[in-house]
């Protein structure tokens, strides 16, 4: 469920007519929902009661500070993937001790950002990163927390771009070595072990391969206490599905997937972590266009909007689907029309949807692609030197620019000129 709904024959962002939020920043924008944020941050919180937990929200989904400050309100810690993102989640007031840094190719300057500024935990991919985190953990005489990241090689059933938890993907260690590899921590003396981590990956629409991976989890745990190691936390990573169609069977809820993580470790006697960026962000927001002109091809009608995938990049890049609707409501007896609905970049591959039924639209018109708040801002780039669109947080009946959209001269000025030229 999500706040953006029509009001009056308006598609609204709570109290707030997108058209309205158009008339004041112009198109096009990402809008979120303060209340559709706390919502599905809830949910999460919700599902795990009864068992020790922190929901670590993975802002590489949306990263905008005042998202942050709404999750950090509402008792979330984060998951980074950078020294950027752990800078951000400090700067949203979120404390050291609820973040959880992730990643393949931390640098020693993003540990070092971390063991100093203070962290949770480094979720290790690697022996060598493990050494060099040791090291770096020594030269500063601390010791860093960490949980090894396992790759259980379960099939995620999802998008091949975004699979990470198969033998052949880069992530984690294969989860046969894991003993080995814990033992060589154990060693280390810059490092405090303190659990394993997993994370297969996103866009999930089944519970069946968290399963498994979590029982190999389970398994792994029992094996390493009798080691001789610390387990205390488990981080199970993010990568619940969200519907993107309003039609198709909609994926997993957090309530049932709480259920089966209580299910299947619950009496482990751990503190579980989860990492979820989608499912907190990716219907909290949406992407508003202006539809430039409306062109008659050979064989069927392309609607030219002014968003393109340098704004939005997951039709494109993960041939997403994303539902695009009218922000005046349509009549309900009116005859859809049929669109090719396209962004204006000299690319094939700026086309957002194909044969897409839509109410008959003309130049002007504005529309909503829905779903859009997870990996929509945070990939756009400024590719054909079209300057970065605006951020918008709605909160009840008022809004606010959270990041605005730069002039052409501000854009122009991030280039600078040799003496030589
Ligand atoms: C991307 C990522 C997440 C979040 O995945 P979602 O599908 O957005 O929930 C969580 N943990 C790690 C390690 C990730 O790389």
């Amino acid at each position: 469920m999500d706040h953006f709904l029509y009001k009056n024959g308006e598609l609204h962002a709570e109290d707030v007519p997108l058209r309205e939020i158009a008339a004041s920043v112009g198109t096009p924008f990402y809008c979120y929902s303060t209340a559709t944020l706390e919502r599905h941050f809830r949910l999460f919180d919700e599902a795990l009661e009864g068992t020790e937990h922190l929901v670590c929200y993975a802002m590489k989904a949306a990263s905008n500070l005042a998202i942050l400050k709404v999750l950090a309100a509402c008792g979330a810690g984060m998951d980074v993937v950078s020294g950027g993102e752990y800078a951000r989640a400090i700067a949203a007031g979120v404390s050291g001790d609820k973040i959880v840094f992730s990643g393949v190719g931390k640098t020693r300057d993003e540990m070092r950002l971390a063991l100093t500024g203070g962290i949770r935990q480094f979720n290790v991919e690697s022996e060598p990163e493990m050494l060099r985190l040791n090291e770096v953990a020594l030269e500063l005489g601390l010791k860093a927390p960490i949980t090894v990241r396992v790759n259980p090689d379960v099939d995620a059933k999802t998008h091949a771009k975004i699979a990470t938890g198969k033998k052949e993907n880069k992530f984690g260690i294969p989860i046969s070595r894991a003993r080995d590899v814990y033992a060589m921590a154990g060693k280390l003396e810059g490092l405090e072990v303190v659990g394993i981590d997993v994370h297969i990956g996103s866009q999930l629409t089944e519970l069946e391969p968290f399963r498994q991976a979590y029982e190999k989890v389970k398994e792994l745990t029992l094996e390493l206490r009798a080691d001789g190691h610390t387990i205390k936390r488990l981080d199970l990573g993010g990568g619940l599905g969200i519907p993107y169609t309003r039609a198709n069977d909609a994926p997993p809820l957090p309530t049932d997937y709480g259920a089966m993580v209580k299910d299947v470790l619950g009496d482990l006697g751990c503190e579980i972590e989860i990492e979820p960026g989608r499912l907190i962000a990716g219907n909290a927001g949406v992407l508003v266009s202006e539809v430039i002109y409306v062109k008659e091809g050979e064989d069927r009608k392309f609607l030219i909007v002014d968003a393109a995938m340098n704004d939005l990049i997951r039709p494109a890049m993960y041939d997403a689907h994303h539902d695009i609707v009218p922000l005046a409501e349509p009549a309900v007896a009116t005859e859809p029309d049929t669109y090719d609905i396209v962004g204006p970049i000299c690319e094939s591959g700026d086309t957002f949807a194909k044969g897409r039924e839509l109410a008959p639209m003309q130049e002007g018109a504005l529309v909503a692609f829905r779903s859009a708040g997870a990996y929509g801002a945070v990939m756009s780039s400024e590719y054909n030197s079209r300057p970065m669109i605006p951020e918008v947080l709605v909160q009840g009946d008022q809004f606010a620019v959270i990041r605005a959209r730069p002039s052409l001269e501000e854009m122009l000025n991030r280039d600078t000129i040799p003496e030589w030229l």
